[in-house]
């Protein structure tokens, strides 16, 4: 069974919750038609029907899903799904995000069992483990986290793990219990420049999460650090330029950029959209400024083709230590 989702709302057809009530009373951004080079195709794989059916067996949330991601059709046909846990309401209201705002129910105890359970049946040799943002938490989610965590490495011995984390705004050295469960890859995105923060990410502060990713390269230098950026929402190269060398100096491993998409017409509305060439040129900028990967397309997205990127990231760092 595919999702069916309303592109004007943003909601999965037939599910009656408001998914943005926060954004009801914005004038409408008319969504703009998409050029040839971010066409995608349906989902229709036989394995793709598997992956999903696995994952709503297991009761498990996925950014793919929530986030309308449109590779979905590609990832899953894979088995490979990013995986959102804590639930499917975020404290935050981001311009940019499908996911629904609203208030978060309880944490499931039980879920950091289930995601692992799951991850040992897709028998996948790189998981990528994301959230909603739990401002409602006393740690922000760092010890579900490390549940999760702790409960993939037990059942799931010989995966790779990765978390894409909240910002932990406000909430002390919380960050530092998810560093301290030592995932392979602590992936945190700056999403876009700092002028445009108030815009795209309001409730969040820029130096906030750049400082999230130095501290914890200097926790653990063992663990790659990962960042990424969105394109076409109005920001300038020199802005983006900018960015790279922020996040070179706060030790950032791997940087990937792909284009916004605009989700519904009460988000953020596409400025433009950035060709296949500015993102080779891109991705030469951040290579020249030290980056180990850069994974930079108008489809890339953090947790597009992460398997294959860890195994390139590995390679980067034994390639370092052996020069
Ligand atoms: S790119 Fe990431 S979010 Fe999108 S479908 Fe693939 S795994 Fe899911």
């Amino acid at each position: 069974m595919r999702v069916l989702i309303d592109h004007r709302l943003g909601g999965v057809v037939g599910d009656p919750r408001p998914r943005h009530p926060e954004k009801s009373h914005r004038p409408d951004n008319p969504i703009q038609r998409k050029p040839g080079w971010i066409r995608v195709k349906a989902p229709s794989h036989p394995v793709y029907h598997e992956t999903r059916a696995l994952l709503h067996a297991h009761q498990l949330h996925t950014v793919c899903e929530e986030a309308a991601c449109p590779n979905i059709g590609e990832c899953w046909s894979v088995r490979h799904a990013t995986m959102m846990i804590m639930g499917d309401t975020c404290t935050r209201a981001c311009s940019f995000c499908n996911v629904r705002t609203g208030q978060p129910g309880p944490l499931d105890a039980d879920e950091p069992a289930r995601v692992a359970a799951a991850v040992a049946r897709l028998g996948l040799r790189h998981v990528v483990i994301t959230s909603v943002d739990r401002d409602d938490l006393d740690d922000g989610g760092a010890a579900h986290f490390a549940a999760v965590i702790a409960c993939l490495r037990a059942a799931a011995p010989a995966t790779t793990i990765e978390v894409l984390t909240p910002d932990f705004l406000r909430k002390g050295e919380a960050w530092r219990v998810v560093a301290r469960a030592r995932p392979d890859v602590f992936n945190h995105n700056l999403e876009t420049t700092p002028r445009l923060y108030p815009a795209i990410r309001p409730g969040a502060r820029y130096y906030q999460s750049l400082r999230l990713l130095d501290r914890v390269k200097g926790e653990n230098p063992a663990i790659f650090t990962k960042s990424g950026l969105m394109l076409g929402l109005g920001e300038s190269r020199a802005e983006v330029s900018q960015v790279m060398d922020d996040l070179r100096i706060a030790g950032v491993d791997f940087l990937t950029l792909g284009q916004y998409l605009q989700p519904t017409v009460k988000h953020a509305a596409v400025e433009r959209f950035v060709p296949p060439e500015e993102f080779a040129e891109y991705a030469a900028l951040a290579r020249a400024r030290g980056f180990a990967l850069v994974a930079a397309s108008p489809l890339t997205r953090s947790s597009y083709h992460a398997d294959a990127d860890f195994a390139a990231l590995v390679a980067a760092r034994a390639a370092q230590s052996a020069a």
